[in-house]
């Protein structure tokens, strides 16, 4: 090749780099306007989040066209990544602060880990899968979200040396709440988690810890894949 065609080469391929960029960030705008303001996801820190985290950078390559589409969307191991609206709707139920440090069991992508990373102090957040927990590791270190940690194991059990935890987000659907999440939960505190029988649409229901009591209010019918144990 002469010089010419390498710097011909060269800028197209800066460009074409460059228009794929915006390409994403316009159908990330559009996604926040058509699917999660448009349906009354308020809380501007949510909203900041879902504007700014890069979705497509979650997803396996096939996927990419599809990142900002409304739906959840494979990534490997019969597992997947939330529907946009879900990840916003659950992120706005728990009403974060930034100094807040949030536990999530179901890691999957990262993604979701991602959002609550862009809003509060510190994420903890377990993958009982471990190809996908390394996955999501490597993608959180490569975009530089450093306040984000990611554990490979069951998280049934929660992160009992980072407890208590302002927040606790489970993202795979359970038959019941782990009891050790409730405990690891600061007063004052709300966990959110999908919650019914195998296999069945559930209720994501939002927990509130009281000092004396435990507060359960069902938010609304949503499916998810289960929550699993490791024997
Ligand atoms: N939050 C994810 C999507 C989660 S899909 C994202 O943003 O991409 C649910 C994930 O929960 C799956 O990856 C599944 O492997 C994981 N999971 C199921 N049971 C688990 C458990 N007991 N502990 C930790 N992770 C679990």
């Amino acid at each position: 090749m002469d010089k010419l065609t390498v710097i011909v080469l060269f800028v197209f391929l800066v460009f074409n780099s460059i228009l794929g960029q915006e390409d994403y960030t316009s159908k990330r705008k559009q996604m926040v306007d058509a699917q999660i303001k448009a349906r009354g996801i308020v809380d501007y820190k949510t909203l900041y989040a879902l504007l700014n985290v890069p979705r497509h950078e979650f997803v396996p390559e096939e996927m990419k066209p599809y990142a900002y589409n409304d739906n959840p969307l494979p990534i490997g191991m019969g597992q997947t990544i939330s529907q946009p609206y879900i990840v916003a709707f659950m992120t706005q139920s728990l009403q974060l602060k930034g100094k807040h440090r949030v536990l999530e069991i179901g890691t999957g992508s990262g993604y979701q880990a991602a959002v609550l990373g862009k809003i509060v102090d510190s994420v903890y957040t377990i993958e009982i899968v471990d190809e996908l927990a390394q996955r999501a590791k490597e993608t959180l270190a490569r975009l530089e979200y450093t306040n984000v940690m990611v554990r490979s194991g069951d998280g049934y059990n929660g992160w009992p040396k980072k407890a208590p935890f302002d927040a606790i987000m489970v993202t795979a659907g359970a038959e019941y709440i782990p009891q050790p999440l409730i405990d690891q939960l600061k007063v004052g505190g709300r966990l959110i988690i999908p919650v019914g029988p195998h296999n069945r649409v559930r209720n994501l229901v939002l927990v509130t810890k009281k000092k004396n009591k435990i507060v359960k209010k069902n938010l609304m019918a949503v499916r998810f894949v289960p929550f699993t144990r490791d024997e």
